[in-house]
């Protein structure tokens, strides 16, 4: 198993930010599910708390995004705002070394005013909670034609706050063709009927069955 940063094909911004983060091996999960998010393929991931799922998917996220270009790349969607928060922190500090990566977050509690200024701009990745990015979404003020990722952090959290409703709407409301990454503390029922929803041949990796 691969385990270090340099040994994947990434673009070398992000070998830069993540040594300047002081990563110097990959974890477990972002060295299974890496290389297969990488190829492209779905994949279906589930690990603990605190074992580097952000940048695992964070990663596959910012190696594929053209910042030259004006269009949302990624769709992230997580349980809280302080979630939403952090992932958004954590991929701006990976993306430092990129230029112009446009980031941001969409969560209730926020006036929708500065929201709908900033998603005029196109973000290149969207980090939301549900309730707040179907709300814009029905308003057509985001654009997903061009997505290519979608990613469900804390997939099970986001189930047992009851978002499946709000879920299941934007899932009908994205663009056919895109890479989906799900990301679960668990694996109840739910998230495998999610999955078998919206994922295509998904590749399931526990990281945590490794020790
Ligand atoms: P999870 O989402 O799996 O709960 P996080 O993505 O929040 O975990 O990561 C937990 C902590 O580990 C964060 O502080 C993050 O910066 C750090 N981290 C992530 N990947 C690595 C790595 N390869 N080496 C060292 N620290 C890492
Ligand atoms: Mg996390």
């Amino acid at each position: 198993m691969s385990k270090s940063f340099s040994q994947l094909a990434l673009r070398n911004e992000l070998l830069l930010s993540t040594s300047e983060m002081g990563y110097t091996e990959l974890t477990d999960i972002q060295a299974l599910s890496l290389p297969v998010m990488l190829a492209g393929q779905d994949v279906l991931a589930q690990a603990k708390t605190g074992s580097g799922k952000t940048a695992a998917f964070g990663l596959n996220l910012l190696q594929s995004l053209d910042e030259t270009k004006t269009y949302t790349h990624g769709l992230v969607l997580c349980p809280t705002r302080e979630l939403a928060d952090q992932v958004a922190e954590q991929l701006r500090l990976l993306a430092k070394k990129m230029s112009n990566v446009k980031i941001t977050t969409l969560y209730g509690g926020i006036p929708m005013n500065g929201q709908i200024a900033t998603l005029k701009h196109r973000p290149h990745i969207i980090v939301g909670t549900p309730g707040r990015v179907m709300d814009h979404m029905l308003k057509h003020r985001i654009s997903l034609k061009d997505m290519q990722q979608l990613v469900l952090d804390e997939a099970d959290r986001m189930l047992d706050m009851g978002f499946e409703d709000e879920l299941d709407v934007i899932f009908k409301h994205l663009p056919r063709e895109h890479q989906t990454l799900l990301f679960s503390a668990t694996y109840p029922d739910g998230i495998a009927r999610i999955s078998e929803t919206i994922q295509k041949d998904p590749q399931r990796i526990e990281a945590d069955a490794l020790h």
